[in-house]
């Protein structure tokens, strides 16, 4: 694979007690920046914004409003930036922060002026770090809707930008047959090539205190990927620098594949 769309979770980047974790943030940029140093081009598609935002603003859960939830996601993007500068910085890699709505591409204007952005940014070996612009959506934050979320924004990118592989980094090993936090005997599935109504019914509710997708979305970025002859892979995200493993064809998470 040569472009490749890394979205990370929020479960990836929060400890459960709401701290942002240093070290995912430091092995992502480490892994990335060895990546963009063999010529790989690479997307970043970053969740976290509200976490951090709730983190620096010493909260510990969501407020109910959509309006107060999209200024601590404003104040955390900007945090969740600086993070990300500063990891990378080190590596010596060069980060662009590029804000999407799930419909951006719909409109040929706004299409081309994304399209030209991202190929800006890979041709000179900069790495974008997308995530949803909370400020005019509400998709990520909206419970109710399962179409908006950073799992299908980042199917979307690597649909747009022709990537070969997203690779969904998660709290989760990979794909079980149950929701493995609710069920002791549940199995991960190596890998998946057709995905049914089946499937989805086997990924049953939200996930983690500050995710927002489960696996529902995942699925459906999957559906996307299989249905366009791209591969995804979805995998542990505690320590990333599985992106390497899976780069190097071993067995690691689920791979969604035809
Ligand atoms: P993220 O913040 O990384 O996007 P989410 O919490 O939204 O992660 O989604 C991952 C969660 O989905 C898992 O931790 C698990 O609780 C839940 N889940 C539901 N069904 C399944 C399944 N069949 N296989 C794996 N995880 C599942």
């Amino acid at each position: 694979a040569n472009r490749i769309v890394v979205k990370v979770g929020t479960s990836s980047l929060i400890h459960p007690n709401g701290a942002v974790n240093l070290e995912t943030f430091d092995q992502l940029a480490y892994t990335l920046s060895t990546l963009n140093n063999q010529g790989k081009q690479l997307i970043l598609v970053s969740s976290g914004a509200m976490g951090v935002g709730l983190n620096k603003m010493h909260l510990k859960k969501r407020p109910e409003e959509i309006g107060a939830q999209q200024a601590l996601s404003a104040i955390g993007q900007s945090e969740l930036m600086t993070l990300f500068t500063q990891r990378f910085n080190h590596y010596l890699t060069d980060i662009a922060q590029v804000l999407l709505t799930h419909d951006i591409f719909d409109y040929p204007k706004s299409n081309r002026s994304v399209m030209d952005t991202f190929n800006c940014l890979l041709k000179d070996n900069v790495i974008p770090i997308v995530n949803e612009n909370d400020t005019v959506a509400t998709d990520e934050l909206d419970h109710k809707t399962t179409f908006g979320d950073n799992d299908q924004l980042s199917a979307i990118v690597a649909s747009h930008m022709n990537a070969d592989l997203l690779i969904v980094l998660s709290d989760i090993d990979g794909f079980y047959n149950h929701n493995p936090h609710k069920f002791a005997d549940a199995k991960m599935i190596p890998t998946v090539s057709n995905i049914t109504n089946d499937t989805f019914t086997v990924a049953g509710g939200t996930g983690s205190r500050f995710g927002t997708g489960g696996m529902q979305t995942k699925l459906l970025a999957a559906k996307r990927m299989l249905d366009e002859n791209r591969q995804m892979v979805l995998a542990n995200g505690k320590d990333p620098r599985i992106i390497l493993d899976i780069l190097a064809g071993r067995q690691v998470g689920t791979w969604f594949s035809k």
